[in-house]
């Protein structure tokens, strides 16, 4: 049995004669930057994600970046987020002069404990970025009334939870900004790199738009030190295929998680725990055990693959150990050591999970 963790090949072959005929058409009208594909791609993701506005930029990272740039956040300024997640979300506070503050996390849910944020808020504290890790969405609504009573500006890392919602309202709607990421493996994944960013401020919108062409409102004229960070045409093109079939992908990550969830209810390992907040869309499956490693050796040797997500809080990072050094979290340094995630996307087979979790029990 060979499964990988994510199937591009599949949801290629699914869409191939219409993507590549959508491809054709743009290389021959060749209007490869800003073309009229990123602004289509621009309105339909805003109308899908509930945002009056929506700005395509060139990857996840620089969507967090230009957010924080756009919100005036910078030296001096305090970030509070979670150390579990992938280093993008810390490397964007860092870009802009600011401190990241990393706050640990729930043990069930893998996102950041809002009464740890709460206690980490100082007088310099700026903005706050919530990760939706794995796809779980965040309780926003309490983390929006924290913010506000603290005069605190909310950047979502929605990376990984394109289509997760809350009681129907979208991550990436709740905060001041959403940053997403179409890196191929996402939810929802382009050919290449690519980001969007959304917003409800029309201004801020204005100025994304600004920051992602090199500081230009008009040809040739530099108002601000901007970007050269645009969404790529092409990868628009495949984008907006994709979009109209992200509901249905989202629905079919969470039947192979439930599926997992269930062959391996009362066998003593920490199944991907769903709490009622909203719908998790399972960017990723994740679950703990002490014998992690025991079970992802039996995986390999029958060529299915796993992976640690993540195996290292970035407060322990190469980059980040130094200042950081008297920093203990010790939730998010134990999931660290315990979790893994099995692979998930829309195409996989129920008996191919079923495979999968008869290999676990036989470790447990
Ligand atoms: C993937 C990811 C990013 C970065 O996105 P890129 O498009 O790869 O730059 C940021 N945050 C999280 C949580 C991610 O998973």
């Amino acid at each position: 049995m060979n499964i990988p963790m994510v199937n591009l090949k599949s949801q290629y072959q699914a869409l191939k004669q219409e993507i590549d005929s959508a491809l054709i058409d743009a290389l021959s009208a060749t209007q490869f930057i800003l073309g009229p594909n990123v602004q289509a791609f621009e309105q339909e993701a805003a109308d899908y994600l509930g945002v009056k506005h929506a700005v395509g930029v060139a990857s996840g990272t620089d969507a967090l970046h230009l957010a924080l740039v756009a919100a005036g956040i910078g030296e001096g300024d305090e970030v509070i987020t979670t150390p579990f997640t992938f280093i993008a979300t810390a490397e964007a506070i860092s870009y802009v002069g600011a401190t990241p503050v990393f706050v640990d996390i729930d043990a069930n849910t893998f996102n950041f404990d809002l009464n740890q944020v709460e206690q980490a808020i100082t007088d310099k504290t700026r903005a706050v970025i919530p990760v939706h890790l794995f796809g779980q969405p965040v309780d926003m609504k309490a983390l929006v009334k924290l913010c506000d009573d603290k005069g605190l500006l909310i950047v979502e890392d929605c990376a990984q939870s394109f289509g997760a919602h809350i009681n129907n309202k979208m991550t990436g709607s709740f905060g001041a900004f959403g940053a997403f990421s179409f890196f191929p493996s996402k939810n929802l994944g382009c050919f290449g790199d690519g980001g969007l960013i959304t917003t409800n401020d029309e201004q801020c919108a204005n100025e994304l738009k600004v920051l992602r062409n090199h500081g230009s409102r008009e040809r040739y004229h530099h108002n601000v030190i901007g970007y050269n960070s645009r969404l790529d045409e092409l990868q628009a093109v495949i984008l907006r295929i994709k979009l109209k079939h992200i509901d249905e992908y989202n629905q079919n990550r969470r039947r192979v998680a439930h599926r997992y969830s269930d062959n391996l209810t009362d066998t003593g390992i920490q199944t991907a725990f769903e709490d009622n907040t909203g719908l998790h869309i399972y960017h990723q499956y994740t679950l703990l055990h002490e014998k992690r490693d025991d079970i992802m050796k039996a995986l390999q040797d029958k060529n299915i693959a796993c992976a640690v997500y993540y195996p290292i809080p970035l407060h322990k990072q190469d980059v980040y150990m130094e200042a950081y050094k008297h920093l203990s979290l010790p939730v998010s340094e134990s999931v660290a050591q315990n979790c893994f995630s099995l692979p998930v996307y829309p195409e996989l087979e129920d008996e191919k999970v079923d495979a999968i979790t008869d290999i676990i029990k036989e470790v447990l």
